[in-house]
This record gives C-alpha cells, sequence and structure tokens, in this order.
C-alpha cells in the first residue's frame, strides 16, 4: 500500500513530510507534524531529518530551504503557488524602498525569497501583532496582505502602510456572509483569519491564525463554531474535537494551490527525490537574517 511505502521511504532516506492546516485531509493523515506557518517554520528550522517533504505552496517550501539549507527540501507538486504571494515584485519593493526610506518593511511570510530577501522582519499570521508591538514608534509598510495590514493598524493604531495584495479567499468574506451563517447557527461563534477584510473581522468572535483558531476552538466551552478560513482547517477541528460542531463560513473557502498535493505526489517526491527547491544564496542569506529575526521576536 501507498502509505505503507511512504513509511518505508521515510526511514530509509530519514525525511520528514510537514504539511499545512489547509492540505487535503488525507495529505494531514500522512504528514508526521500538520501546522500552521509559524509552526511549520518553527519544524524545518529543528529537524535532524536530510529530507523535508513540504506539503504546502512553494513558499512554505522556500522558507523552508532558507531555515534548513543543508537539507533536501521537496515540493510535491512544483505548480502549488500561493495566489497572494504573486501579488508584489522584487523590482517594485525595491523602488517602494528607494522612494520611502524610512518605512520599515515588515513582510508577510506568504511572499517569495526575494521579497524577504528586501524585508526588515518577516511575521505570520500568530505572530504578527506580538512582532509589530515591539515598533510602536517605527513608520511601517506591510507587505503584501492589506487586509492583515489594516487590521494590525486598526488594532494597535500605529503608522502602518499597506500593500495592495490580498489572499483570494478571505477577500471575498462578507459581512453578509457572517449574518447568514449566525441565523442560520444561532449561539454557535464566529472565528475567522486575519486575512479577511476588516469589516468581516469586526463581526467576528474571535479573530486569529489556523493554529490560534485551532486553539480557541478546543479550550472553548461552547459547542458549535463558524469558520472563517481554508476549509482544510476543519479536519484539524473535527480531529480535536469530535464532540463539537463546525460550520465553514462560505462554500468559496477552498484555496485551489494547498488542494493540488495527493498522497501519490508525496510518494512520488520521495521516491524519485523529485521537485527539489533551491533559492540562490545571496538571496537565502537576506531572507534569513529577516526571519531569524521573526524567529527572536516570536
Ligand atoms: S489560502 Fe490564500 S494566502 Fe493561503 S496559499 Fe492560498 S492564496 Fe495563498
Amino acid at each position: 500500500m501507498l502509505i505503507d511505502e511512504i513509511k518505508r521511504l521515510k526511514k530509509e532516506k530519514n525525511a520528514v513530510i510537514l504539511a499545512h492546516f489547509y492540505q487535503n485531509a488525507e495529505i494531514q493523515d500522512v504528514a508526521d507534524f500538520v501546522g500552521d506557518s509559524l509552526a511549520l517554520s518553527r519544524q524545518a528550522a529543528s529537524t535532524d531529518a536530510d529530507i523535508i517533504v513540504f506539503c504546502g505552496v512553494y513558499f512554505m517550501a522556500e522558507t523552508a530551504k532558507i531555515l534548513s539549507p543543508e537539507k533536501k527540501v521537496l515540493l510535491p507538486k512544483k505548480n502549488s503557488l500561493c495566489r497572494m504571494a504573486a501579488m508584489i515584485s522584487y523590482d517594485d519593493l525595491k523602488e517602494y524602498k528607494e522612494d520611502n526610506p524610512d518605512r520599515m518593511i515588515v513582510t508577510y511570510v506568504n511572499t517569495r525569497a526575494d521579497i524577504k530577501s528586501l524585508s526588515d522582519v518577516i511575521v505570520t499570521s500568530s505572530n504578527a501583532e506580538k512582532i509589530v508591538k515591539n515598533f510602536p514608534d517605527k513608520k511601517i509598510m506591510y507587505v503584501p496582505d492589506k487586509n492583515l495590514g489594516l487590521y494590525l493598524k486598526s488594532k494597535l493604531g500605529f503608522d502602518i502602510d499597506v500593500w495592495p495584495g490580498f489572499c483570494y479567499i478571505h477577500e471575498l468574506l462578507t459581512i453578509n456572509d457572517v449574518k447568514k451563517l449566525r441565523n442560520k447557527y444561532p449561539g454557535a461563534l464566529v472565528l475567522i483569519h486575519p486575512e479577511a477584510p476588516l469589516q468581516v473581522l469586526n463581526e467576528a468572535d474571535f479573530v486569529g491564525s489556523t493554529k490560534q483558531i485551532l486553539d480557541f476552538a478546543t479550550k472553548s466551552d461552547a459547542q458549535e463554531f463558524i469558520i472563517g478560513t481554508d476549509e482544510g482547517i476543519i479536519h484539524a477541528l473535527k480531529k480535536h474535537n469530535p464532540d463539537k460542531k463546525f460550520h465553514l463560513l462560505s462554500s468559496g473557502l477552498s484555496c485551489i494551490n494547498m488542494k493540488r498535493i495527493y498522497v501519490q505526489d508525496v510518494y512520488d517526491a520521495l521516491a524519485k527525490e523529485q521537485h527539489e527547491i533551491t533559492v540562490p544564496k545571496d538571496i537565502a542569506l537576506k531572507a534569513r537574517v529577516a526571519l531569524d529575526r521573526m524567529m527572536r521576536l516570536s
């Protein structure tokens, strides 16, 4: 069976499989570790495996490679790309920096390595607030997610400018979605990811990253929840809370690029050691400085 073969290959090659919460359920079940971007970065930095099979999108595998340059990092499907990460280019950010030398560049982890290399610090949705709080007197440019940037600005009241990028699945959420589901499931708590627009976040009972949503639902006495992030998280929520009920805030909450990887792809990647991620050394070194700063501050 394919799963047994994957287990055998993992052992033989000293490999580890990391998967994001937005992956297909079968991938989450085959992974050694399932987490959000921050937890996966920590795993990638600390693992003693020789091979990391990264089940996520390209920027995640690239981040793992920067944090573990001596390891072989494989992305089972090369075309798993984050659409938000494609909304900012190296040349545009470089030009912005030249025009605005007084702005600190705070960069969401959902970016390619060349963008990270131009950044002062990297953040994830789990640690963005905690990290930005360290810079109350700085003028900040938050890239590339305008929604998370505006959420931080409204919460902290700092001087934060935002890049006009967004996550296409969270961007589509509306206040009406929240109203409809609250009517359908009265009493259910609404938990939403901060990549959603600010007006929608203002309707939530709790705003947090995938891991924070999972922790909140697990610790809460409430029995029913409306979830405003990718449907992949429902698998982990149900696994940890078999007696609680979870409803997706909108049927559009499914990132196609996060769903490209299947068990066969994981097997092929491991067996053939294919789709290896590489990052140019000069870019990796600069990006690493911004990532290390994130690790220290989070
Ligand atoms: S869910 Fe949004 S931010 Fe996450 S990988 Fe997909 S497009 Fe990118």
